[in-house]
Formats: C-alpha cells, structure tokens, sequence
C-alpha cells in the first residue's frame, strides 16, 4: 500500500486527535501517505480529503475533539453512496482505510470491507459500549470529567444538605453513571440496563440517607434510565418535606465530551492508531483494534457491531453494597 486515509466518525469524544496523529505519523514512518478525511464519511462522498504531513498533525495531541471534524451521515446506509466513497479513494489511489468511531461507525467501516475495500477500525466512544474491547478512546477522559463535576456538586451539596440527581450521558449504556456513580461515592445508581427501582423506593433511599446523617444525597442517573430524571425530580419535591434534603439537578450535558485528553486516552488513541496502520499494512481488513487484558489485538468488525458490550453486574452490585 502507497496511500491510506483516516477519518472519525459518529459521535466526538476526547483522545481521537491523539489517535489522528499517531495514525498519520506511523503511516509516514512507514513510507506511507496518509489523507485525512473530513466529516467522517460524508467527506468521502463529497471527495472532501487531504493528504497530511507530519506537522498537520503537530499540536494536536492534547486538544479535544477531532481536527478532522465527524459527522453523522445517514445516506451512507445507501450500498450506491457507499460505491461513491469507494470511487472517490480508488481515484486517489487510497487503498486502504482506518475508521475511528463508535459502534454505527465501525458497522460502517465493515460495510466497506464487505465491498472489497480494506478497511481498520479504532474503537472511538465515550460510553464504552464497543463488544471486544475492555476500553475505547475517549472512556477515562469523559470519566474523569464527569468524576470533577460530581465532586464539586459534593462540595456544594453537603454545603446546603441537598439531595442531587446528576444526569450523564448514556442512551443505551449505564456504563457511565455505573463508573463515575461508584468512583463518587454515589448513594444511588441508575442504569437503562436495570429496571427500577420505583420512584417510592428512590424517595426511601434519600430518606435514609438523611436518617444516617449523611450530608447529602448523590443520584448518578444515565440519561437513558426510564423513566428519567424529571420524574424522580418531581416525585422527590412533591415530598420535600418529608425527605429531609431539598433537591436540585444537574444534567452535565456536552461537557462530558470536550476537553483535554488524559493520559491513559493519548496513549490508548496513540496505542490503537499506530497498531491500525500496522495491521492495515499487514494486510488485515474488517478488524477493529481492541484493547484486551493491556494488549492490543485485532477483533473482528462483525462481532464488535453485533451487540453492544453489557454492563459490568459484579460492578454495578458493588456499587450498592456502598451506599
Ligand atoms: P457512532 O459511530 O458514534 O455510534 P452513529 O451510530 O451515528 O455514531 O454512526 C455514525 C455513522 O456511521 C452514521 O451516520 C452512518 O454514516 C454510519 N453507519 C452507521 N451504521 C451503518 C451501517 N449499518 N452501514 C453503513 N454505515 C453506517
């Protein structure tokens, strides 16, 4: 192979320009010239693509977000868009392509190498919710975030004897509340992966709370947990007298994707992103780095898109054993 491209794609998170550089500058060492594509995949429709040099990509380690830019992009669902994509490359002379995104990204780069063309996944996600791997890029600095946000809310809390319901991302994926819940010593833990409990039962939680002196309540509430932060809200003030703390929420919102990658994201997304290259020069295509046991291995794209990763229960048990 003489030319590859890179792109992100889907959802942003910290540590994919980490994973840019690394891709670019192994590609180069590698005699290798590498495209950056713009928008993720609609920057191969729209032929939208540039080749990158080593200081491209200078300065961009420990920045948020993706310099490339992402995008979601429906059409490319289309087997006809996606042969477009695949002109626009071999026009180029691009042979082989590494992907960076979350699970419809990775659904997209195995769309491609159905169709022939080579093409690497890196698992990109702030939800850890990628099958096969035990971390993607973007985990630990969206965690560490939400951790600095819940422990200032801590502050404040106690300060006022209040109860908190601190509302994070996660769709279809308590993996963020699970983590940071239990990091933050969070009184409660609520997960779309586990029913209940029912709004009676939270009240009583924070009662007790208040009983055993604690100074406040903590409730990490994923944002895809039924039936939502707003309901538990309401229930609580509909009996703030009898509950003891006063209640307030936050819901972190697009906070949790920005900011300066941590250390553990640089290496990973600089880990994952020479290995891409490495492997996509060896050959290997439909595959997706992944993180297992501390080594880097190739992982099928077809099972990383099958399901998505489950929820830790030993974890999530833990969790409520240290209320
Ligand atoms: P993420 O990659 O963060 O999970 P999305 O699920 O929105 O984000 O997927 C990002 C993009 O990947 C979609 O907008 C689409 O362009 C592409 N994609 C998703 N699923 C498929 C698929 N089954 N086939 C082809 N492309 C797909």
């Amino acid at each position: 192979m003489k030319r590859i491209a890179v792109l992100t794609s889907g959802g942003d998170g910290p540590g994919l320009n980490p994973c840019i550089r690394a891709v670019v500058r192994r590609g180069l060492r590698a005699g290798v010239e590498v495209f950056g594509v713009r928008w993720g995949y609609a920057g191969l429709i729209d032929n939208d693509m540039t080749s990158l040099d080593s200081r491209d990509v200078s300065g961009i380690l420990g920045k948020g977000g993706t310099f490339l830019g992402t995008a979601r992009c429906p059409e490319f669902l289309d087997i006809n868009v996606r042969r477009t994509a695949i002109r626009h490359l071999n026009q180029r002379g691009i042979e082989g392509l590494i992907v960076i995104g979350g699970n419809g990204s990775l659904a997209g780069a195995q769309a491609l190498h159905e169709m022939g063309f080579p093409t690497l996944g890196v698992p990109g996600s702030i939800d850890n919710d990628i099958d096969g791997t035990d971390m993607a890029v973007g985990v630990d600095t969206t965690l560490n975030t939400i951790l600095d946000a819940i422990d200032r809310i801590k502050d404040t809390a106690s300060s006022h004897q209040r109860a908190f319901l601190v509302e994070v991302m996660g769709r279809n994926c308590g993996y963020l509340a699970l983590q940071s819940g239990l990091a933050g010593g969070a009184e409660l833990i609520l997960v779309p992966e586990r029913e209940g409990p029912a709004l009676e039962d939270i009240a009583k939680t924070v009662l007790n709370a208040y009983l055993r002196g604690k100074s406040h309540c903590i409730i990490v509430i994923a944002e895809g947990w039924k039936p939502g932060t707003k309901a538990v809200q309401e229930y609580l003030l509909d009996r703030r007298e009898e509950l003891g703390f006063d209640v307030r929420v936050t819901v972190l919102g697009h906070v949790q994707r920005g900011g300066r990658p941590s250390v553990f994201d640089r290496t990973l997304g600089t880990r994952m992103g020479a290995k891409a290259v490495e492997a996509l020069l060896e050959g290997a295509s439909g595959q997706m780095v992944a993180l297992r046991g501390g080594e880097l291995e190739l992982f099928p794209l077809t099972e990383a898109v099958k399901q998505l990763k489950p929820l830790d229960s030993v974890l999530l048990e833990l969790a409520d054993l240290m209320d």
